[in-house]
């Protein structure tokens, strides 16, 4: 139940955090930050924050896996006891196991799993602080870390959720409007090729609003893949001044 009087929109049009409806949070993307991973990477959306570690192509253990013409993707998404409000159990609960078998399959159609016959590939995505919008911040984490393992894809993974509040269509929910909002529509695409690879819907929208949802949500993919390609960039084709 929303507490009376909490008003999503303010008279000015504004939301609980100051954002214009179609506004993301301030967006930070960082690849190859852990060391011991084959291809790892960080991103951050205003309050929630994931990383995103990823080992393989590499041989699978238990052996009776292996799949002859493919590699296996196996996916964790984990929240850490300390990344939200209340502790939440380190024990995987079922939200998680679903979260994981999502992004596993939004991400098999991204890989060229074909490539890598009787291998696994694995990502492991932690979020470290949760601010909604976890699934598709992590899917992002996940498609930079897969780059930066150098797994070939189809194109990058950008994801993000839009909500309805107090009527209205926001772009890229926090917390607050997850819990008190009228619905939650998480979408990733594959951007260049116009492809949606996941698309959940929690709540009720008219199928003009879904419509109207889903340009919303490409408008904020289309920024979020320029972010992406920048952090790539940034490590792999920056110019440093010993090598000029
Ligand atoms: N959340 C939480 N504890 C939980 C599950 C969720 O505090 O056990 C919060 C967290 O901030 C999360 C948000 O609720 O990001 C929305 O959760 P949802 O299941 O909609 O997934 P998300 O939006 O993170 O993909």
């Amino acid at each position: 139940m929303k507490p009376e009087g909490l008003k999503l929109i303010n008279e000015e049009g504004l939301r609980v955090d100051g954002r214009k409806p179609d506004e993301l949070r301030p967006v930070v993307m960082e690849v190859g930050v852990l060391k011991n991973a084959d291809g790892s990477a960080y991103v951050q959306q205003g309050n929630t924050k994931v990383i995103a570690a990823v080992y393989g192509p590499r041989e699978i253990h238990p052996k009776h896996l292996t799949l002859p013409d493919r590699a296996i993707l196996r996916t964790r998404y984990h929240m850490v006891p300390y990344s939200t409000d209340e502790r939440k159990s380190p024990a995987p609960t079922r939200r998680e196991i679903e979260l994981s078998k999502v992004i596993r399959e939004a991400l098999e159609s991204v890989i060229f799993v074909e490539l890598y016959p009787r291998t696994t590939i694995d990502v492991f995505i932690e979020v470290i602080q949760a601010d909604a919008g976890t699934r598709t911040a992590g899917i992002m984490a996940a498609s930079l870390a897969l780059a930066d393992a150098g797994i070939p894809m189809r194109d990058l993974v950008a994801a993000v959720a839009v909500g309805k509040v107090d009527g209205q269509l926001v772009l890229d929910i926090n917390q607050l409007e997850d819990e008190y909002g009228e619905a939650d529509m998480p979408i990733a695409m594959m951007p260049s090729l116009g492809k949606i690879v996941l698309l959940q819907l929690n709540g009720v929208l008219t199928e003009e609003e879904f419509k109207q949802a889903l340009q919303l949500a490409k408008k904020g993919i289309m920024k979020l893949y320029e972010y992406e390609q920048q952090a790539l960039r940034k490590k792999y084709v920056e110019i440093k001044p010993e090598e000029v």
